[in-house]
């Protein structure tokens, strides 16, 4: 079978199992081999890496992957697509395909099942809907991955990538920042898409640290604090983490450990940086360790 990808050959697996695409599962199938080809290079698989695929979709880059890849898991929402995926994919015998919604899949499980436990790399065509979401839990729950190359509407790639002071900062930002190294490898123009989507897209390729860049006490606390902060992000820091549901810190409790930071006790969350965050959370899990 002629490798999809191509504009011809998508409208010709779209006929050929009358399938409906469904926008609520985000389905925008890429028709351009170069930026196929561009996504599998930049998340440099080689023959030993087992891939994980989120939305697979007609299996346009699942082709790709699986020509490079050593293993790929494959894993679909819409179940109207299994068939077609058996389909374009039954030339490939490294692929498996699973039947299931991203966020719902136990990925620590699959990882120590087919990979015994070793990182894999995540690739993905990202349905927009739920990118942010998708993201967030792969980076939060420290599953093993060692590089997650994914293709996000324009601005979701500028939010990962922002610095402190712009609108385009926030939890999301801080969270990639502190997990990994954000590059964008590739821009991508909606005609490369069936059907266009209304938004421009980027790949941006995050490679998991080791360690994350700056060190702090509690994580979990640090990003309760970023949360608190971003979820009132136009009020000053000290009344947005005062007024948080679950946080147990009164304003004076802010106000000095924003001064013995050498910081503005008006200042907003989004001009902190990801260390002043650490450094705030250190002070404060102290100032909550002292009282008990
Ligand atoms: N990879 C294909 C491509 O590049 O042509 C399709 C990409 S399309 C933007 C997103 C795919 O993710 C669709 O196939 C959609 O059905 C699937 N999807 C949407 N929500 C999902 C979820 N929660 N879990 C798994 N797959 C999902």
């Amino acid at each position: 079978m002629e490798k999809l990808g191509i504009p011809s050959q998508t409208i010709a697996v779209l006929q050929k199992h009358h399938v409906t695409i469904q926008k609520k599962f985000g389905q925008n199938f890429l028709i351009d081999s170069r930026v196929l080809e561009k996504i599998t290079e930049a998340a440099q698989i080689e023959k030993q890496d087992c891939v994980v695929e989120i939305g697979p979709g007609l299996g346009a880059m699942t082709q790709y992957l699986a020509e490079r890849a050593g293993r790929v898991i494959a894993v679909e929402i819409d179940r109207a697509l299994m068939p077609v995926l058996e389909d374009t994919l039954s030339e490939y015998e490294n692929v498996e395909l699973i039947n299931d919604d991203i966020l719902k899949v136990d990925l620590r499980r699959l990882v120590e099942e087919k990979n015994g436990g070793r990182p894999v790399k995540v690739v993905a065509n990202l349905p927009y809907y739920i990118t942010t979401p998708i993201v967030m839990r792969l980076l939060e729950e420290r599953l093993p991955f060692s590089s997650i190359t994914v293709m996000v509407q324009k601005e979701v790639a500028q939010r990962m990538q922002a610095g402190p002071g712009g609108k385009d900062y926030g939890a999301l930002s801080l969270a990639v920042q502190y997990y990994a190294r954000a590059e964008v490898v590739a821009k991508v123009p909606p005609n490369c898409f069936l059907p266009r989507p209304g938004v421009e897209s980027s790949v941006i390729r995050l490679t998991l640290y080791e360690e994350p860049p700056v060190s702090v006490q509690d994580e979990e606390l640090l990003f309760s604090l970023i949360r608190a902060s971003f979820n009132q992000r136009r009020k000053m820091l000290i009344n947005s983490l005062h007024n948080a549901p679950g946080l147990p810190f009164d304003k004076e409790a802010v106000r000095s450990a924003l001064l013995s930071m050498g910081v503005s006790e008006n200042v907003r969350g989004e001009a902190l940086t990801l260390a002043q965050f650490a450094q705030l959370s250190d002070l404060l899990g102290a100032a909550i360790q002292a009282e008990e």
